[in-house]
């Protein structure tokens, strides 16, 4: 498979410009337009020659993805829809709040956990992204709404199950777009293995672990069989991800009606934060079309309120784009059923 330009190191560039009959200081002007101004289309790199242009066009995918269609909330949150080069499609959602810009990424199309809540997991993993790609849905937000200050990577799919190629998009990040660690957040199912993996990257990436539930009983609720660890055994990873790179974890809590929202479920949680040093992130439900509801709006609060009364800290996912298509997977799931695939 042709390699992806937004992956390439200045190192690489170098091989190439030297084994296509480029002088080396051209491997620079690419390497400054790709990780000082996140711009991947050699047509676009002003001062190279058009036939470096055609060459790189031809030698790279220089992108491989193209944005396929935008939906804009009325608080600016804006959702792109990226065609990839086989035809695929991905989301990615770039995110203003409060003088901060955050994008919100994916690692997978489609997704294996298949959490019975989730609209991305609902067809199962189609394939995994390539670091390339994923540093395209960076560069292509970034040409959309500007260098964000934070990147989370909580679209569509499970990274720690695409680990290698998510830790070299990570350590492209830091190492080439020179992006703080502590400014890139990995959301994880709690897939235990890559877990491990993440921990031994010792870099001082932020961990979210999608928990959910303060006990295995309600976790089965949420979260089929296969890919599922114990909240013993998730809580444990995590702590060693928070030994490794001294950073303190969010417990992500997707709080769903009458299956974890009661206030014994706040209480076991709150606690379990506290013990681990965890601080928790309320996440009221976005209804996708599914059975699940998202509770009431006292509920939300009453919870909110019982586990932050443990001593845990406790923050609610800000309600962004809360429109038809706004939680994790949704507008690719439109996207196919309105193409009947
Ligand atoms: N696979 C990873 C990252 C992607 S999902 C994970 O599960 O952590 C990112 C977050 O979005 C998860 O916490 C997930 O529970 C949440 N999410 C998915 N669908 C949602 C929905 N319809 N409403 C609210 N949160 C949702
Ligand atoms: Fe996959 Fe995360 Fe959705 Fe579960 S919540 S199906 S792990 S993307």
């Amino acid at each position: 498979m042709k390699p992806f330009l937004a992956a390439a190191t200045v190192d690489e560039l170098k091989t190439y410009c030297k084994e296509h009959g480029f002088p080396a200081f051209r491997a620079t002007q690419i390497d400054s337009w790709l990780h000082t101004h996140c711009i991947i289309e050699p047509d676009k790199m002003k001062n190279l020659p058009n036939d470096l242009k055609t060459a790189l066009k031809q030698d790279f995918h220089a992108p491989g993805s193209t944005v396929a269609e935008i939906s804009s909330s009325a608080d600016k949150v804006d959702k792109l829809l990226l065609k990839l080069h086989d035809g695929e499609h991905i989301e990615m959602v770039t995110i203003p709040t409060d003088k901060r810009l955050t994008f919100c990424l994916s690692t997978q199309v489609g997704c294996p956990v298949g959490c019975y809540f989730c609209a991305s997991g609902r067809n199962g993993l189609t394939r995994n992204l390539t670091a390339g790609e994923m540093l395209e849905e960076f560069c292509i937000g970034t040409a959309h709404a500007g260098r964000p200050d934070n990147l989370v990577f909580m679209g569509i799919g499970e990274g720690l199950l695409n680990f290698e190629e998510l830790a070299k998009c990570l350590n492209t990040l830091v190492d080439h777009f020179t992006f703080s660690p502590r400014r890139i957040t990995v959301s994880t199912s709690g897939f235990v293995p890559g877990m491990k993996k993440f921990a031994a990257l010792k870099r001082e990436f932020n961990l979210a672990v999608s928990l959910h539930a303060p006990d295995d009983v309600t976790r089965a609720k949420l979260i089929p069989p296969k890919l599922r660890y114990p909240v013993a055994e998730v809580l444990a990873a995590a702590d060693g991800i928070a030994k490794a790179n001294n950073r303190q974890y969010t417990l992500e809590y997707t709080l769903i009606e009458g299956i974890n929202d009661s206030a014994v479920h706040a209480e076991k949680l709150g606690k379990l934060a506290f013990a681990h040093h965890a601080k928790v992130n309320l996440i009221p439900y976005n209804e996708t079309g599914g059975m699940f509801r998202r509770p009431r709006a006292k509920v939300i609060d009453d919870f909110e309120a019982a586990v932050g009364a443990t001593g845990a800290r406790i923050t609610r996912r800000i309600e962004r784009g809360s429109e038809e298509t706004a939680a994790c997977g949704q507008l690719r799931a439109v996207k196919k059923r309105n193409s009947g695939e």
